[in-house]
């Protein structure tokens, strides 16, 4: 690259003398000698005094046609930055409106960007125009960065590739953004021959043969039309036009196409026609629809429904001599300037004849609709830069984790706000924030560009009075959700102690309460889906604890009652087992006396049997052949009579050996039950020799009574033998 060309002041000053002839220009003029003097000695990478860069912004700047503050400003942009200047200074020696441009460049360029800031790019890009109070903030930058790109080479490779990226990411779409359209091509061509060389070169290269193949065609074409106008006797203007090279770029991109496709792009380059009047644009695009045939559902209106950026253009596609598809262009001058300048075209030109209400009117130009109604009400076209406070996101404010990403939060968001936004968690605990380094308290109304700390303590709980201040229905949510948890723990614990205190009232526990199964149906039999919902509604005196402690006692009532009649029947039960029901032992003439049976032979009624007299616990009846008799005193044996009554019952064991056959414990079962007495126990095993071994005990009246029954279980196919068991 070829040294660039040092700017001096008189350029800038002949420059805005083109434009705004017999303007003052003091102000221009201060600001160069006090940038002079700031950076005296500051030296750039190129090897230049470090004042040809605010030379070269200020110079953009009057290209741009801006106004004296912003060109004065554009010289001062790196004072406060780069050297011992501070803003008060600036601000009493050139104005408010210079020194506010200045301290929001400066802001700008403090902002931490990530390395990784494609992810962000469009919230940075928001966050700039938000920032910027005055659009001039903005334009200042672009022309700071612009300049920067070209001079981009001086810088190491590492630099450049993160400010090309950066470039390309957030400032040609904020050129782009703000209409910008020459600036936007210049920054996207320099970022793409940074970040993409081998590309860009080929592609230039290719773009150029392109360009010489279809010249003569262009020419013939641009000929047509102007022989056309003359005729038609409409006044303007016919050029040809090139895509930029990164457009081209983008569109291969777009299409899946490589740089050796390119003959596939069709208006790479085109032509444009400029006339003067609007009728004019239609006038012309009916003589070129008349010469070649449009291409269908390529024709765009674009003039009356504008781009967002205040573009308008009437766009078609032709298919040209030769059949060569060509895109042709027509507009006004008026539009061709708003095209090419955008926002900056309105800083000189009052009459508005870019926009009309109409096109404003649809939305169709949402942020860019109010600016213009802003500047209908202002007589004064310079008013309208002083008065064009950025008003572009009002709902929105932009700030910083200390990592450097960007949170969008609704205006007026606090610190807890933004806590909720990282975590919940972290909304929960946050005790304290730091914006910008510094504690603020927790009320504290967030300022785009507030690079936001929030202290975390595990100590620190959400509290009602956040609901006060809080902007976003996350935070609200979060913390309404909260509280309302902890109240229900704080009622629980309330409902405990409450019931705690009644039930021991009733010499109980709320602990043994809770260990009580029945627990759980009391709740239910509330309507409550748990004892812990139950709990709360004593705590919230939904029910009484005494509704709760009567209703327990109650049900415990009617359990003991459940369980005396349980045992009562157990009780009879047994007796009818063991008590053997109306019988009586008779000794020598001597009747009922005291008497029990022995276990080690199990008599029946109707057994031989003899008595034992034994110390204290009466008689005990053995069988006669029962073989402990041998090892008991005979002088203590006696003869006795057993008599029973009806209903009486005693246990008897019997065996049964059958074959291994499956139904044959329902055979046995039910030859057991036709004699009408109850099996008490049935044991199975299977032998070794295949065969099964059923052990019962029974119930029965008498021996005769089971001896039906061991006659039965013999009748049974498959048993082998049938005992009975004395033990
Ligand atoms: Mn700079």
């Amino acid at each position: 690259m070829k040294k660039a060309y040092i700017v001096r002041l008189s350029d800038i000053l002949d420059q805005i003398q083109s434009y705004l002839p017999g303007a003052d220009t003091r102000l221009v003029e201060k600001a160069y000698v006090y940038a002079a003097r700031a950076h005296a000695g500051q030296v750039r990478r190129s090897g230049e005094p470090y004042l040809s860069h605010p030379l070269s912004v200020a110079y953009i700047l009057s290209q741009m046609k801006l106004d004296i503050p912003t060109i004065a400003a554009g010289l001062l942009h790196d004072t406060v930055e780069d050297t011992n200047v501070t803003i008060d200074e600036i601000r009493h020696l050139f104005g408010d409106t210079v020194a506010d441009i200045v301290d929001g460049v400066t802001k700008i360029s403090h902002l931490p960007v990530k390395s990784k800031v494609h992810k962000q790019a469009e919230n940075f890009r928001k966050m700039l125009l938000a920032m910027a109070e005055d659009l001039r903030v903005i334009l200042v930058k672009l022309a700071d960065r612009l300049h920067n790109m070209r001079t981009l080479e001086f810088m190491p490779e590492h630099k450049r590739q993160r400010i090309a990226r950066e470039t390309l990411e957030i400032y040609a779409p904020l050129a782009s953004r703000l209409g910008i359209d020459w600036l936007k091509r210049e920054l996207e061509d320099l970022s793409f021959m940074y970040l993409y060389p081998e590309d860009y070169r080929r592609l230039r290269e290719e773009v150029e043969k392109v360009v010489a193949a279809r010249q003569d065609f262009i020419e013939e074409v641009k000929s047509i039309i102007s022989q056309k106008l003359k005729e038609e006797g409409i006044e303007g203007r016919v050029l040809g036009r090139r895509k930029h090279l990164y457009s081209i770029f983008r569109k291969l991109q777009r299409n899946n196409l490589s740089i050796d496709q390119l003959y596939l792009i069709y208006d790479i380059i085109g032509l444009r026609v400029i006339v003067k009047q609007i009728k004019e644009c239609y006038q012309v695009l009916g003589i070129v629809h008349s010469l070649w045939k449009p291409i269908p559902g390529r024709f765009k209106d674009y003039i009356n429904l504008p781009k967002p950026n205040m573009y308008q253009s009437l766009h078609t596609t032709v298919i040209g001599p030769g059949g060569r598809q060509m895109e042709i262009q027509i507009r006004t001058e008026d539009m061709d300037r708003v095209a090419n300048e955008g926002i900056a075209a309105h800083w000189l030109y009052k009459e508005d004849k870019i926009i009309s209400a109409s096109s404003v009117k649809n939305g169709q130009l949402d942020w860019l609709a109010r600016l213009v109604e802003l500047q209908k009400e202002l007589q004064n076209p310079r008013d309208f830069i002083e008065s064009l406070r950025m008003d572009l996101f009002p709902e929105e404010v932009y700030v910083f984790t200390p990592q450097g990403d960007i949170k969008v939060l609704p205006r007026g968001s606090t610190p807890i706000d933004f806590a909720y936004a990282i975590h919940t968690e972290v909304g929960h605990h946050c005790a304290r924030a730091k914006v910008n380094g510094r504690l603020v308290p927790l009320d504290y109304e967030l300022q785009t560009g507030d690079i936001v700390e929030i202290v975390t303590s595990s100590q620190q709980k959400p509290s009602r009075d956040w609901l006060k201040f809080v902007k976003t229905s996350r935070a609200k949510s979060r913390i309404k959700q909260w509280l309302k948890q902890e109240e229900k723990q704080r009622i629980f614990a309330a409902g405990r102690e409450i019931l705690d205190r009644e039930f021991r009232k009733v010499k109980l526990t709320l602990s043994a309460f809770l260990d009580d199964e029945r627990a759980e149906e009391i709740a239910r039999s509330f309507s409550f889906k748990d004892v812990d919902e139950l709990i709360i509604a004593v705590g919230y005196g939904k029910i009484t604890p005494q509704q709760l402690v009567r209703r327990y006692l109650l049900e415990q009532k009617k359990d003991e009652k459940d369980i005396e009649a349980e045992e009562k029947e157990i009780l009879q039960r047994k007796r009818k087992y063991h008590q053997r029901g109306p019988e009586t032992v008779s000794v020598e003439g001597t009747k009922d006396v005291l008497f029990h049976l022995s276990k080690c032979c199990k008599p029946l009624p109707g057994d031989e049997v003899v008595g034992y007299i034994t110390r204290g616990r009466g008689i005990t009846i053995h069988r006669a052949d029962c073989p402990n008799l041998e090892n008991l005193d005979p002088d203590r044996l006696i003869d006795i009579k057993w008599e029973t009554g009806d209903g009486a019952s005693y246990t008897a064991r019997i065996w049964v050996i059958t074959v291994d056959r499956k139904g044959m414990l329902a055979s046995i079962s039910g030859a057991i039950s036709a004699t009408e007495a109850n099996i008490l126990e049935a044991e199975l095993k299977t032998t070794q020799d295949k065969k099964a071994l059923f052990n019962f005990v029974v119930e029965v009246s008498n021996k005769a009574h089971l001896d039906r029954i061991m006659n039965n279980l013999r009748q049974i196919e498959g048993v082998i033998r049938v005992e009975r068991r004395f033990a």
